[in-house]
């Protein structure tokens, strides 16, 4: 809180004050000495806190809250937290910070919310007359597209289950209600399947189940079935980051639409834990009709490894059977032949059959087919892929070394081949999913006369799996145990819903932080529990990083915009980057000449003396001879055959020792920890080095591309031997850096709309509105940030006629005397001898707590 709206704060007013529980609880000031606060809270407590955590409280703030957060007179956490609680109590989801949408998750359907009805409503409605809605979103990007041709984005985005998928499906059928054809006539058959093809991948048509409590469920058919998951989080949580373009004709008419998919994630094809599930492709396939079921040799899902590891099988209100069917229609409308369609289950079903193969020890280090079921389960997988069955048991059980001398058959362990077996389940998944991707791109088809889009971004937000909790103990003879930190309280924290369970190769730690309570029944403490990051997280808040800064410049120039419109001076208001966290991540590296790939081949003298005489031409500045970001650093580590993880962490530490967005955590060798602009995290980098190479094991690549089935063999083109030979490294960090840098062009080349989603509590239920986790998600969504940004240059903006309804009383004179409305408001300024302050063309600007200020002087009138 600034300095000067402490300064204002004076026994008799009425304030927030931060609070354990609540986050933010109001009051009325009793009295203040010097930076001690003695406060009488609403619910009859009496505390004493520093000024620090005191908030000024706009008592004259209407009841229901207001539908813009920059009409809050009081700029700050619990202003904003306060009006979203106020709003969502009475089922008004949808709230502005200007441009800006905030929707918190209803968990219900909101009668009528969505209906043609609503549509017509806002259609070509001035933004910002009716009452905040996602529609309201979509028509503004439609009406810029079509009467300004000029291409947009909305991005979407929240923690998972926060209702970003749903948001998406909300904007795009408002966008196919009105920029789908009118009528039929006229157009050919080609043209209809088109557009069929387009409104199936756009919107929900097809399979728009609402189940009885009226929440919406999986939708978009093929995308969810193959891209979504049930977590503890999201009972359809997409696991993948997607962008969809909208192309649109000269008449604002749907032409084509593409869709670019980001990181989706791999494990989850051999790694579940209770209660979530694999992807839901299997569950459906396993309730498909019975011939199909006798055709693939499925049956129960909980006869597979791959599912099995979790006791949840089915979803309330989701008939996986009736999924499966509609998931089949949607790739007939798709255009997926009957060919092609038997050819993906196959896969699907051959991945199952391949997670049920075990093994066990061979002779000396080597491992066999474990028995007879097992025996059964790779003759399936073998007949589903259509390839040899000996030479899919040698590429499971066996590598090939390669050395000056001969070639070696090397023997896995059989722990070893199954690290193989389930390397290659999540390699088939992939490529399926990448083939699903581009089918889908090649059938809806992209329109290169369109010069028009919009652009839809449905990506997950920030991880830091971080949460300060309470944990309420009802046994406290067990407190002695509670002081030794370990598995015991990562169970009690996961039976109570506040953690999951440990997984393997994933460190969790629960901390005690606090003793708060004990009485002769229940124990309460504090917990810190954090499950320190990987790989996954890392690009994910990488990707949030980047958006953070499109965000914050977007905000910043709209505030410029507006002190423009208004004629103001604002030539001082700094802007905050966080271009140094950026630079920690993803600088290159200029003098490595290792990352020139050409050294990799034969000749490397010739080559390095090309790269040292690039360099010389490359580097000018002391600035360019700093080393690269964490990605350069860790591919540099993928590249030499020595390196560890931890030497990788060693070198993180050596080289960003002095990096302000970088530390080393205590009591470890390799983890590190990065300050986001929504917190720290603490990554393990154990597993950094693993996944970050993409790379397909040869003896997989070789039998997939043998394979009978032409699909099969078309999901593992066979490289080229000048690919094979340069062993080209190939890093997932970096591929990922540039799709992001491509996402990141579109974006700057279409004006951003942005739609913050927020899930009210963590038990997905209607009605209740959790204020620190929303707090958090605030935070981490850069709504406060973009808050701060106002801050740093004029908070409030009030008309004059605002302005002299509330402090014409601080100047009775001017009643009596002819002011213009923007004469007598500076009247008052001056006579209260604020400075800094601005008056624009129609309203007042005023520093960070003057309003506050103004406030308290017309208390003491
Ligand atoms: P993830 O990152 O895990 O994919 P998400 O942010 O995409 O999560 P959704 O799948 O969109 O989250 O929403 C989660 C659930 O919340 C939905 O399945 C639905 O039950 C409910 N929900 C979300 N938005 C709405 C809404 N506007 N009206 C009613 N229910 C909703
Ligand atoms: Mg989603």
């Amino acid at each position: 809180m600034s300095q000067e709206t402490q300064e204002n704060i004076v026994a008799g007013t009425h304030i927030w004050v931060e609070d354990q529980e609540l986050a933010f609880i109001d009051g009325i000031v009793v009295d203040v000495v010097e930076q001690e606060v003695e406060i009488q809270t609403s619910d009859a407590r009496t505390i004493f806190t520093n000024l620090s955590k005191v908030y000024p409280k706009d008592v004259e703030a209407p009841a229901g809250g207001v539908d813009d957060m920059t009409k809050i007179s009081y700029l700050h956490e619990p202003g904003v937290l306060h009006n979203l609680a106020t709003r969502y109590e009475i089922n008004e989801i949808y709230t502005y910070t200007g441009n800006i949408l905030i929707a918190v998750n209803p968990f219900q359907g909101l009668s009528n919310l969505y209906d043609a009805y609503m549509m017509e409503q806002y259609k070509g409605a001035p933004f910002g007359k009716l009452r905040p809605h996602v529609f309201a979103i979509a028509d503004f990007a439609y009406r810029t597209m079509f009467n300004e041709k000029k291409s947009n984005s909305i991005l979407v985005s929240g923690e998972s289950g926060s209702g970003k998928t749903e948001t998406t499906k909300m904007l795009m059928r408002y966008l196919a209600y009105f920029g789908g054809r009118a009528s039929a006539e006229g157009r050919t058959v080609e043209q209809q399947v088109l557009e069929d093809r387009v409104t199936l991948v756009v919107t929900d048509v097809i399979h728009c189940a609402v189940v009885a409590d009226g929440i919406y469920v999986r939708s978009n058919p093929v995308l969810e079935a193959f891209g979504n998951a049930k977590t503890v989080k999201n009972n359809n949580s997409s696991r993948f980051g997607k962008f969809v373009e909208i192309q649109f004709d000269k008449q604002g008419k749907i032409s084509g639409a593409a869709i670019r998919t980001y990181l989706l994630e791999r494990s989850r094809v051999c790694q579940i834990s209770d209660p979530e599930r694999n992807y839901h492709c299997f569950y459906l396939l396993c309730a498909a009709p019975p011939e199909e079921i006798e055709r693939y040799k499925l049956g129960n899902p909980k006869s597979f490894h791959y599912l099995n590891q979790s006791k949840c099988y089915e979803l309330v209100g989701v008939s996986d059977a009736n999924d499966y069917l509609a998931t089949r229609r949607a790739m007939d409308i798709l255009g997926m032949s009957k060919k092609e369609q038997d050819a993906i289950f196959r896969v699907v079903a051959a991945i199952l059959h391949l997670g049920n193969i075990d093994f066990a020890k061979g002779d000396e280090d080597s491992s066999v087919i474990k028995d007879n079921e097992s025996k059964f389960h790779l003759k399936m997988t073998a007949e589903l892929l259509m390839c040899d069955p000996h030479a899919l048991e040698d590429a499971l059980c066996k590598r090939v070394m390669i050395t000056r001398e001969e070639i070696i058959k090397k023997s896995l362990d059989p722990l070893g081949a199954t690290v193989s077996r389930d390397v290659l389940a999540k390699t088939i998944y992939s490529r399926l999913f990448d083939w699903l991707v581009d089918k889908i791109n090649i059938s809806i088809g992209q329109d290169p006369r369109s010069n028009c889009l919009i652009g839809i971004l449905d990506i997950y937000g920030f991880e830091s799996f971080e949460t300060n909790r309470q944990i309420a103990i009802y046994a406290p003879h067990i407190f002695p145990f509670h002081l030794l930190i370990g598995d015991d309280d990562l169970k009690l924290a996961t039976m109570k819903g506040l953690a999951r369970p440990k997984k393997k190769g994933s460190a969790a730690k629960l901390q005690l932080e606090k003793f708060l309570h004990f009485d002769a029944h229940v124990l309460t403490l504090e917990f810190k529990y954090i499950i320190l990051c990987s790989f996954e997280q890392f690009c994910i808040n990488l990707t949030n990083e980047k958006l953070q800064q499109h965000f914050n410049q977007h905000v910043f120039k709209m505030e410029q915009n507006e002190y423009s419109k208004e004629e103001i001076d604002w030539s001082y208001v700094e802007f905050i980057d966080n271009q140094d966290v950026l630079d920690l991540i993803e600088k290159v590296i200029m003098h490595f000449i290792f990352s020139l790939p050409v050294l990799r081949k034969p000749g490397g003298i010739i080559c390095s003396y090309f790269a040292v005489d690039l360099l010389s031409i490359v580097l000018h500045s002391p600035e360019d001879l700093k080393p690269g970001g964490i990605i350069a650093l860790l591919d540099e580590a993928c590249m030499f055959p020595k390196s560890s993880h931890e030497t990788f962490a060693q070198k993180l530490y050596q080289t960003f020792k002095d990096h302000k967005r970088f530390i080393k955590p205590k009591l470890t060798r390799s983890d590190f920890t990065i300050v986001h602009y929504a917190g720290e995290v603490q990554y393990q980098s154990d597993l950094f080095l693993d996944k970050n190479k993409d790379y397909v094991v040869p003896e997989h690549q070789n039998l997939l591309s043998a394979s009978n089935c032409s699909f099969v063999a078309a999901l593992f083109p066979l490289l080229s031997e000048e690919t094979t030979k340069s062993s080209k490294f190939s890093s997932i960090g970096s591929r990922f850096k540039l799709q992001l840098q491509q996402l990141m062009d579109t974006l700057n080349s279409t004006e951003p709309l942005y739609i913050r989603c927020v899930k009210p509590n963590n038990l997905l239920k209607p009605a209740l509105f959790d204020n620190i986790s929303v707090m958090q998600q605030l935070r981490s969504g850069g709504v406060l940030e973009a808050i701060r940004i106002k801050c740093a240059g004029y908070p409030t903006h009030k008309t004059f006629s605002e302005f002299l309804d509330r402090f014409s009383i601080l100047a009775p004179e001017i009643l009596k005397q002819n002011y213009e409305e923007k004469d007598a408001c500076k009247w008052i300024l001056e006579k209260m001898e604020l400075t800094g302050y601005q008056t624009g063309k129609t309203k007042v600007f005023l520093r960070a707590g003057q309003l506050a200020e103004l406030d308290a002087r017309r208390t003491v009138v």
